[in-house]
């Protein structure tokens, strides 16, 4: 098994310029300062000494940073073969700015885009016209040989949309998609009463929106957010639902993201992303039932404080897979089992 290149995630501040409602950051946190170019300029370069190889610049809204372009060129400079971006697209859309990312060397760009068209995409974000240019930004990526992703953020608005919004994606040749359960955290707290929505809801939305997939013949995307007892089979599509879960992220590349060596590194400090991905979360007493009892991080205590754990029924046995009878599952990515990640790390 080819061993995980150290990821870096970077992020630059918090200010932007779409006001999503189920944003999980704190509207007050946008007022503070982007890290200084100087300072970033830094950090990815202690990070690449450190052994890391993909850079991810993320925000906020990453665009926002004065300084993106000369990261990006530096980055590649100093040795990083990927260097990507996680972005509302708002500013892509102007093809010089766009042109200007590709050209120092931008590799990957994930698009937040959140259903299959202007209305329903601009209310969630409450940014009239953000559809429009968010498209023309990932096109404008796209045409230049920028890699793109899109993740589409779950909520009540667009939850009975989500097939169609997938639809809409895979139509236009957007095959990298990722659907991600929110945080009720941040804005997604204040507005909860607007946008909220329960995990089996979720689920029952995901369900049909994999039968998109099943009927292409296409891969289906990474879940993130949600644990195993909500879509049992589904654990090889679920990202950080356990601590030794990773990904082939790049399916063209085979480049490996391993937990163990992905750090995350906000403006208020640093940490990796396993201890990320098990902070604030608890397992009810009934998991002690389940198969997945030693592995499983459990869910989010925000999530619980609303919605209690009524849905967490424990899984008497390791579930069938979703995907099986599907066609052309062999080439996808997945989440690794511990003894692929046990082999992974052996490897190093
Ligand atoms: S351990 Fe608990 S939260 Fe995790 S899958 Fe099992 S029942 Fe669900």
């Amino acid at each position: 098994m080819r061993r995980a290149a150290r990821v870096h995630e970077l992020f630059l501040g918090y200010a932007c310029n779409e006001r999503c409602l189920f944003c999980s950051q704190e509207f007050a946190w946008r007022r503070q300062p982007f890290t200084p170019f100087a300072e970033a300029a830094r950090r990815q370069w202690l990070a690449y000494k450190a052994g890391a190889r993909v850079l991810v610049l993320n925000g906020g809204e990453p665009t926002l940073h004065e300084g993106l372009t000369r990261l990006v060129a530096l980055a590649r400079k100093t040795g990083y073969p990927e260097v990507h971006i996680q972005t509302n697209g708002l500013r892509l859309a102007e093809p010089g700015y766009a042109g200007e990312l590709a050209a120092a060397g931008l590799t990957m760009a994930r698009f937040s885009m959140h259903g299959p068209g202007a209305e329903l995409h601009d209310a969630q974000v409450q940014v009239p016209g953000a559809f429009a240019k968010a498209w023309a930004g990932l096109e404008n990526l796209r045409a230049r040989g920028v890699a793109v992703g899109v993740n589409v953020v779950l909520n009540r608005m667009n939850a009975p949309r989500l097939r169609e919004t997938c639809a809409w994606f895979l139509d236009r040749g957007v095959t990298d998609l990722g659907l991600i359960f929110p945080l009720y955290e941040g804005d997604m707290a204040f507005y909860g009463d607007r946008v909220a929505l329960s995990m089996a809801d979720a689920a029952a939305a995901v369900r049909d929106a994999f039968e998109e997939f099943r009927a292409r013949g296409a891969e289906p995307p990474f879940l993130l957010n949600m644990p195993p007892c909500v879509l049992p089979g589904y654990e090889g599509r679920i990202l950080r639902w356990s601590g030794d879960s990773a990904a082939l992220y790049d399916g063209a590349k085979s480049l490996l993201v391993d937990p163990e060596a992905y750090r995350l590194d906000r403006p208020e400090g640093g940490k990796g992303l396993a201890e990320a991905a098990a902070e604030q979360k608890s397992k009810p007493a009934s998991c002690a039932r389940c198969v997945y009892a030693a592995r499983c991080l459990g869910v989010a205590d925000r999530y619980l404080e609303r919605f209690g754990a009524a849905e967490l029924a424990p899984l008497a046995r390791v579930p069938a897979p979703f995907s099986r009878g599907w066609k052309g599952v062999k080439g996808w990515r997945r989440v690794l089992t511990p003894r692929e990640h046990a082999a992974l790390r052996g490897s190093r």
